[in-house]
């Protein structure tokens, strides 16, 4: 399947329905491809504008889904309609696929009990889910090291990794080259909603893409984020688009 993509003040985002992002990596799934999963919005972007690190990981990642309402604005702003894709529904519908491919799937990320808490609600949610490796979010540059060589030895089809931007994806690039046959996806704080210790916003504030309002008014300390990116990222979304 070929990627259609456009940039977004620099960052290839692919312009996919959901379920072709899907198709896409199922595809992979089968084939025994690997691949990075970005689910970008507008924070990432200005954190990978600052970090030289980070940047080249994004521009090199495989799938970029738009997961933020603020990717949707930007393109729509370009006159490109594109559904927004919550990266959080994106990695259960992967694991659904996974336990009908029986893929083999590995978690990595969030405080102890809480990986412990999601694994279980995905086991009792997916009964014949194969989840070969889990751990926490919390470790050393030196435990990273086993943390891979462990993850290498369990071989799973798909790591969801929940450090949040950009650590996941730093992590990821760690991965990648020593499991080329890996499909790794960056999922935030996804495991926390499994958990059950961070709601979901309703319906109603996820129709009108203001999921990240119902986040930041449940988790006010998120607002310093949102209020150091979103505002910039759409100052320079809307100079980009009236450039063109
Ligand atoms: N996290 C982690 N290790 C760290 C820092 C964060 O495992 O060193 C986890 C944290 O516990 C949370 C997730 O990463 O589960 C990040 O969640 P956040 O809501 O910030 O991510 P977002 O969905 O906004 O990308």
């Amino acid at each position: 399947m070929e990627r259609k993509t456009h940039k977004v003040l620099g960052y290839d985002v692919d312009l996919m329905t959901f379920k072709d992002a899907l198709l896409f990596v199922e595809k992979k799934l089968k084939n025994n491809e690997g691949m990075h999963v970005v689910t970008i919005n507008p924070e990432i972007i200005e954190h990978a504008n600052k970090d030289n690190s980070f940047s080249p990981i994004l521009r090199n990642a495989d799938l970029v889904i738009p997961d933020g309402i603020g990717i949707k604005i930007a393109l729509k702003l370009k006159g490109i309609q594109q559904e927004q894709i919550p990266g959080i529904e994106f990695a259960k519908e992967t694991i659904a696929i996974c336990e009908k491919l029986t893929k083999s799937i590995a978690l990595i990320g969030a405080k102890e009990e809480v990986i412990q808490k999601a694994k279980s609600e995905l086991l009792n949610e997916y009964k014949n889910l194969n989840i070969c490796y889990s751990h926490n979010g919390y470790f050393s540059q030196d435990e990273e090291k086993n943390i891979i060589s462990d993850l290498q030895n369990a071989s799973p089809a798909v790591v969801l990794v929940a450090l949040g931007a950009p650590k996941q994806d730093l992590f990821i690039q760690a991965c990648k080259e020593k499991m080329p046959n890996t499909i790794f996806i960056g999922v935030g704080g996804s495991f926390d909603v499994w958990a059950g210790v961070v709601e979901r916003a309703p319906e109603c504030y996820r129709k009108i893409g203001c999921e990240w309002l119902y986040r930041t008014i449940k988790q006010p300390q998120r607002l310093k984020r949102i209020y150091k990116t979103l505002p910039l990222f759409l100052f320079k979304a809307i100079i980009e688009a009236t450039k063109k």
